[in-house]
Formats: C-alpha cells, structure tokens, sequence
C-alpha cells in the first residue's frame, strides 16, 4: 500500500529541522533510514502529513569517542557500527547487536538514534542501550537535553522526545580494559526482530568481583527493561555458576512478552532466562575467566 499524501521538508541544518518540526507540530515527524517510519506509512500506522528529512544535515553521522564516551551522531547507520574496527575491539556488546539487527540490506540505512527513538518493543538497541547505560542527547528549541535511557524508553513507540524534538546523539560510556559484554537474541530467521533478546555488560575489579553489571531484555514486554535485581545479585559477586544461575531466573522473573507468531509466553520467558544466562558466560569468556564452577 502507498502511504498517504505528505509533504517532504529536506533540512540542512538542526536547526532547519527544528524549525520545521515547531512550525508543524505534530503533524510532522523525522525521516531518518525509513526503515521504520516509512513501512508504518504504508499499513497507515502512522499519518504524519509532514516529513522533515535529516538525511542532508552535514556531519551527522559521526562515530568517534569522546570525554569517556561513544558518540553516535542521528545520522549513524547500523552498518557504520558493524564495521568499525574500534567498536570491535573495545565495545563488545555494541559489536554483537550491529551484527544481528534486522538484515544487511536494512541495517545500511537504519539508524541507532532512530530505532531508539522508534522503541519497537522487540527492537534491539533499546536493549543494547539500558545494559550500556547509554544516555541520549535531545534538542528542542528550548535547549539541550541529556536523558538517561532508562527515563528516554517510556512504553512502545513512546520515547523522552517531546513534540518539536529531535534526537541528536546517543552516548555510550567507553568501557574499560576490564569490561566486556555480550548480546545475544533469538530470531526466527536471519534478517527478523527478536523472539527474545538479552544484553549484557559486566566489570570485573581486579579481585575477580564483579565491580559493574548491566543486564537488559528485549521482546519481553512493552519496551526494552533493564533487570535490575540481576544486576545487584552479580554487583560484588564472585562470578559462579550459581551466581550466573540466580541472575539469569531474575530475568525470567520479570519477562513480559506477548504470545505471537514468534513464540508463546511461556517459551519467550523461559528464552529471557537463558539469554541472560549465555550472555554473562560469553561476557566472562571474553573477560578470560576460567572455567566456572
Ligand atoms: C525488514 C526489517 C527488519 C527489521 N528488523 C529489525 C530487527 O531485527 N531489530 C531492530 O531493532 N530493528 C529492526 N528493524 C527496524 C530498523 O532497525 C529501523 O531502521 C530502526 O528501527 C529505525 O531506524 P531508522 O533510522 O530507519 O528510523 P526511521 O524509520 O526513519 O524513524 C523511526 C521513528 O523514529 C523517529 N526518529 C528517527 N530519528 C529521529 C531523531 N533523530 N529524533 C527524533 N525522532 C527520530 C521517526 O520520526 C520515526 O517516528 C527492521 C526493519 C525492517 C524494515
């Protein structure tokens, strides 16, 4: 189905896009890769009248470290991500999710910031972000904003940008040399969203405790969550077999999918334990810890 009619605002600049976002209110919403806003269009789940295109803002999509932190400008694509020799080396959970987003064809023009601001509850960043502690830069024509993404991730398809918003940058903390992490996710086939999905990022001290832990799942109800009891039964913990155990059944604990042609209830929650689970033990072998016991 064709969308319906709309009008098409290119912005070259921020500010251009945010003039036209004030000017129209919200009739109007931002084109980023498409992959998303434009097949909403289509089943006409979404109306917007008006498109304001980011696309032709110069330098907007940026990957490059920065005071402690991994800026991904609005304009960075999924692609840039998985191809990034730092983001290989040093950000492993980040690297996992760019590999298994949608298929290559969608991840060469869909967009990090976009998918954040999209938050479809099986998408992966959303995930990938709260196990990170990712925070997102918004602008609107008051000022800048900084949100920590456990309060930019409201409910499905809600995120912190108010109308006449835009989303500018996502930032992620640049992990030390011991911090590492995992994502993992179930998908029905190459190229589909998750069934379910777990991301993981752990700091061990130089004891072996665990000084750091996020834990995060997807496709386990209306947005992407953070498992926050998991994370205090791993804070100071010494990694075992137990321990992974007791944090990987706060997940299943808090999983709340819905039944659809992905998987029933009861086999997604199930999935939310053990990803978490696989996801820590990757995360340690990456830490080269031995084995577990
Ligand atoms: C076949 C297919 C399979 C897919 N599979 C997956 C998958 O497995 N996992 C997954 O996570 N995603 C998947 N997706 C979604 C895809 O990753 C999208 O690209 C992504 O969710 C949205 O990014 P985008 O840049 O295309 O945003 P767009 O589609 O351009 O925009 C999405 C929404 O966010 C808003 N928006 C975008 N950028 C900004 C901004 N800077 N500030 C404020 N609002 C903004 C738009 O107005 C719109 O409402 C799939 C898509 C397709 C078509």
């Amino acid at each position: 189905m064709f969308p319906a009619a709309f009008d098409y605002l290119p912005a070259h600049s921020v500010d251009e896009a945010l003039a036209a976002l004030l000017k129209h209110g919200a009739d109007a919403r931002i084109l980023a890769g498409g992959q998303s806003l434009i097949p909403a269009m289509r089943f006409r789940l979404a109306r917007p009248t008006v498109l304001v295109d980011i696309n032709p803002i110069a330098g907007l999509a940026y990957l490059r470290e920065e005071n402690g932190a991994l800026l991904m400008g609005a304009g960075a694509r999924d692609f840039a991500v998985e191809v990034a020799p730092f983001i290989k080396e040093r950000y492993h959970l980040i690297f996992d999710a760019a590999a298994v987003v949608a298929d290559p064809i969608v991840r060469q023009s869909g967009t990090i910031v976009g998918s954040l601001c999209h938050n479809d509850p099986a998408g992966d960043w959303g995930v990938v972000a709260l196990a990170a502690r990712a925070e997102v830069v918004v602008r609107g024509n008051a000022g800048t904003r900084v949100v920590p993404i456990d309060d930019f991730l409201i409910d499905s398809f809600t995120t912190a940008v108010g109308e006449g918003e835009m989303a500018l940058e996502a930032r992620f903390p640049t992990p030390n040399e011991r911090t590492s992490g995992s994502y993992q996710k179930i998908e029905r086939k190459v190229g589909d969203f998750a069934t379910a999905a777990a991301g993981v990022q752990l700091t061990l001290s130089a004891d072996g405790t665990i000084a750091a832990a996020g834990v995060a799942i997807g496709a386990a109800g209306p947005t992407a969550k953070r498992v926050v009891e998991a994370e205090k039964i791993l804070l100071g913990a010494r990694p075992s077999i137990a321990v992974l155990r007791a944090a990987a059944a706060e997940a299943k604990e808090i999983s709340d999918p819905i039944a659809d042609t992905r998987g029933d209830i009861e086999f997604k929650r199930e999935m939310a334990g053990v990803l978490v689970y696989r996801g820590l033990l990757a995360t340690l072998k990456r830490l080269q810890q031995g084995e577990l016991h």
